[in-house]
């Protein structure tokens, strides 16, 4: 079965409850074959927010990249997301960071994600759990991998 590598964001309410429950939701969708430790983030893009509990998750899965995505969107509804505007603050953000070695690039999905590559709070999770994501990681800007700092629970 393919593995995808999910990002798990939250930064609304108990921000750490959200990403863990987000674990057990994805158990849902396939096997998670591993998870990372929880991280503290600045908010990015837009700034003037409450910081953001991260993490990843490796699961294999049967579904499809656009079925999965859309699990994914209901998950983030069903645990009471509501949409504000981009890069706002969210109760649970689901994101495909990659799909085995797929690379896809549609209107609605982009997979290896459009910003995998310059996102501290994507990489220092996934890298944790998928070691071909070290050299990645290793590539951000110091300042940017050092602000995303681990929370040391699981
Ligand atoms: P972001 O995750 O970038 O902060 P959103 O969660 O609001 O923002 O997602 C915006 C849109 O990005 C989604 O509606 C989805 O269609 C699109 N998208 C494109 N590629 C991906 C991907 N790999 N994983 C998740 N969403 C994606
Ligand atoms: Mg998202």
């Amino acid at each position: 079965m393919p593995v995808a590598a999910v990002g798990i964001g939250s930064n609304i309410g108990d921000a750490a409850a959200h990403v863990r429950r987000a674990f057990a939701r994805l158990a849902e969708l396939g096997t998670v074959v591993a998870h990372s430790r929880l991280y503290a983030s600045a908010p990015w893009g837009v700034t003037d927010q409450e910081a953001f509990v991260n993490a990843a998750a490796l699961v294999a899965t049967a579904l499809d990249p656009h079925a999965l995505l859309a699990a994914l969107r209901r998950i983030e509804a069903e645990e009471g997301r509501t949409p504000t505007y981009r890069w706002g603050p969210r109760v649970l953000d689901l994101d495909i960071l990659a799909y085995g070695d797929l690379q896809l690039d549609g209107v609605d999905l982009t997979i290896p994600h459009a910003r995998l590559r310059e996102r501290a709070f994507a990489l220092v999770p996934l890298a944790e759990i998928d070691p071909r994501y070290a050299a990645l990681r290793d590539a951000l800007p110091p300042g940017e991998r050092a602000s995303v700092v681990e929370l040391g629970s699981r």
